[in-house]
């Protein structure tokens, strides 16, 4: 998982880094989405360069003043990045810039599922050389090869042309912002719109009536940064933005079948953002409701015991609370989340991981001793942080806990770019909650169902394969994909 940002302003621009600092900007609201790099590419009309500064890395440790400044120009591109495939390795990180046959940067979210067969064919048949391991180079060949087949200068329809060859070829999930030198900033989004992006404008001020084009994975960048909020890029549309700020658009399938990523709703996205027109807060709210009403009984009848609902913070703070309310039981933050530590999800070695549960949850002790506990999570994924966080309530006295989850058991990879590496490293792969609540030490385990978590969006279609095995893509490259997995 990843975040992406594209923004392009007119090209007579008092700030010379104008779009690098709004990339930049917008960055900083994304970082939930990766944190292990972040980079920055931007293309100056007036010096006829791009401008580049990537790293490992914070958003707010890889830039500062003096780099932002050197990014000139009127288009930026930005990504903040979360490794699930390539490597750690500084050649892998995002933006990727080439020279033919226009100049062109990428950033992308997502994963291509065939990278492995596509980019040894485009070897085979096209004579390409990859330098890195990172599937975005698959799309700037791809983009290259076909803008050069379609021959003349650039143009919308040439770049509809790659647009079309892209989405074509590839198979996977991809939220995709690319910018061309003196050209624009376009955007492709995969078949199933698995991975989000939005489109925002604004004015350059209330005199100056041209306008500034944003494209970014969620609407939190847009309103941070004071953007109109547009619309969601269809599943399968290519937009480009000339320099003139019209957007321009065309649908590489007149079939698209949308399915986002269910994921994004119940624990990635931010909470301030609006995905197809789904609200991520509400949805967690209701996600809340929703297990209230399957825990109600269990609770009436003294199946399951419980006088405080715990948040595992920080996502499943919202969830807690309309599950509170609606269970008449009392909300209490009976961890408290050392805001200074990464999220333990997203680092890199197992060690990592579980160093990570003990730093960055602290217990209060008061609101502990004695109780009975309704922890609520997001999810089960590997099962050790729950392990570890129970294991530590109850070395603060809590007497039963039962861990309620905002979401169905996972018991599939991911493909698409999160990280569930191996089915066989997934706490629910073959168990039953039973089994589950015995391996992460809770008295009982309660799950939502797929229905719910529809129900709780209000979403029909979605990608729930990590749920149910139903992928919305051919996964027939499945195994060799996983091999191009960042190692843990
Ligand atoms: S498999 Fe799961 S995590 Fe991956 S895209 Fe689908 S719903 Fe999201």
């Amino acid at each position: 998982m990843c975040g992406v940002i594209g923004v392009i302003g007119p090209f007579q621009n008092p700030e010379p880094s104008f779009a690098a600092y709004e990339a930049y900007r917008g960055l900083l609201t994304l970082q939930h989405r990766g944190q292990d790099a972040a980079g920055l590419l931007s293309w100056d009309h007036g010096s006829q360069r791009f401008y580049q500064e990537k790293d490992l890395g914070l958003v707010a440790d890889v830039f500062n003043k003096e780099k932002l400044e050197k990014l000139r120009g009127p288009v930026a591109i930005g990504h903040t990045r979360y490794a699930t495939a390539g490597g750690d390795g500084r050649e892998d990180l995002q933006p990727l810039v080439s020279g033919f046959p226009v100049g062109t940067g990428m950033v992308h979210n997502g994963n291509l599922v065939n990278y492995h067969s596509l980019s040894r064919q485009m070897s085979a048949e096209m004579g390409m050389r990859f330098v890195t391991h990172n599937d975005l180079e698959v799309f700037l060949h791809l983009w290259g090869h076909f803008l050069r087949e379609a021959q003349g200068d650039f143009s919308f329809e040439r770049a509809k042309v790659a647009a079309q060859e892209i989405f074509n070829r590839t198979e996977g999930a991809y939220a995709l912002i690319g910018m061309v030198s003196d050209e624009g900033l376009f955007g492709l989004r995969d078949p199933g719109g698995i991975r989000p992006m939005v489109l925002g404008r604004k004015q350059v001020s209330e005199t100056d009536s041209r306008l500034i084009h944003c494209l970014t994975s969620e609407t939190v960048a847009l309103n941070f940064l004071g953007y109109e909020y547009v619309r969601d890029i269809e599943p399968g549309e290519f937009v480009f933005i000339n320099t003139e700020g019209e957007v321009l658009s065309y649908h590489c399938t007149n079939k698209p079948q949308k399915t986002p990523c269910m994921f994004e709703w119940v624990y990635f996205s931010g909470a301030e953002s609006t995905l197809e027109g789904k609200s991520v807060y509400t949805s967690r709210l209701n996600l809340g409701t929703v297990l209230a009403r399957k825990l109600k009984p269990m609770i009436a009848s003294g199946e399951i015991e419980a006088d405080i609902v715990c948040p595992v913070p920080d996502t499943s703070r919202t969830a807690s609370i309309s599950l509170s309310e609606g269970l008449g039981l009392p909300y209490r933050e009976a961890l408290i989340k050392n805001r200074y530590i990464h999220r333990s999800f997203i680092l890199n070695t197992q060690e990592a991981r579980e160093k990570a549960v003990e730093l960055k949850l602290s217990p209060v002790r008061s609101e502990i001793e004695g109780k009975n506990i309704l922890l609520v999570d997001d999810s089960i994924v590997r099962g050790t942080t729950c392990k570890k966080i129970i294991s530590l309530l109850k070395r603060y006295g809590a007497k039963k806990i039962t861990l309620a989850v905002t979401c169905a058991p996972i018991r599939h990879a991911c493909y698409y770019g999160i990280d569930f590496p191996s089915p066989d490293e997934l706490a629910a792969k073959d168990s039953k909650a039973d089994a589950i609540a015995a391996l992460v030490g809770a008295t009982h385990v309660v799950y939502l169902d797929e229905n719910d978590i529809r129900e709780a969006i209000g979403l029909k279609n979605l990608c729930m394969a990590c749920l149910n095995n139903k992928y919305p893509t051919s996964i027939e490259e499945g195994g060799e994909f996983a091999k191009l997995r960042r190692k843990k």
